[in-house]
């Protein structure tokens, strides 16, 4: 039987915890801008699957279509599995899968992406904790409407999202 293919995960890369944030990722070398963070691959989903799962899974889940995710079994997690939402993040989406540095990243600096560039989904919702000056205190699935967002994510958007905003916010 073939084995399913793994995530990928760059270089460098460490896993912290912190009692408020739980565990979040940290390069520990200089990212450039434009490096491959991370591909991820695992067992796909739908969204009925994904309610299914208990809450603290599916915070772990990767929405990877209008009504896919990638679930990864805790064993198999590695340290891209715990790269956190900023609203200030430095990585971005060329595909689904697929996360890039946007700007280069300093060693000690956390890994993080915004959400809102892949979720679009009914079920996430949390306060945010970044600590970023544009932080937006809430997270939900609806955040990839707020027309800022669409003009600085411009790009950097998952498929589906991009794929959203194109036909709902002409
Ligand atoms: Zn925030």
């Amino acid at each position: 039987m073939a084995t399913p293919p793994t995530t990928y995960a760059t270089s460098g890369l460490r896993v912290l915890h912190d009692s408020t944030l739980g565990r979040y990722v940290i390069t520990e070398r200089t990212i450039v801008p434009g490096e491959t963070i991370a591909i991820w691959r695992g067992v796909e989903i739908s969204t009925r699957e994904a309610l299914q799962l208990p809450p603290e899974q599916r915070h772990q889940l990767l929405q990877v279509g209008a009504d896919r995710f990638l679930y990864t079994e805790s064993d198999h997690l590695c340290e891209v599995d715990f790269i956190n939402h900023s609203c200030d993040p430095n990585c971005g989406f060329t595909d689904a899968y697929t996360l890039v540095s946007l700007r280069s990243i300093s060693p000690g600096e956390s890994i993080t992406f915004d959400y809102a560039m892949s979720d679009t989904n009914s079920f996430i919702e949390f306060s945010c904790m970044c600590g970023a000056p544009t932080c937006r205190g809430r997270l939900t699935g609806n955040d990839w409407q707020i027309p800022e967002l669409q003009i600085r994510y411009a790009g950097w958007f998952a498929p589906h999202a991009e794929e959203l905003i194109r036909t709902r916010h002409p």
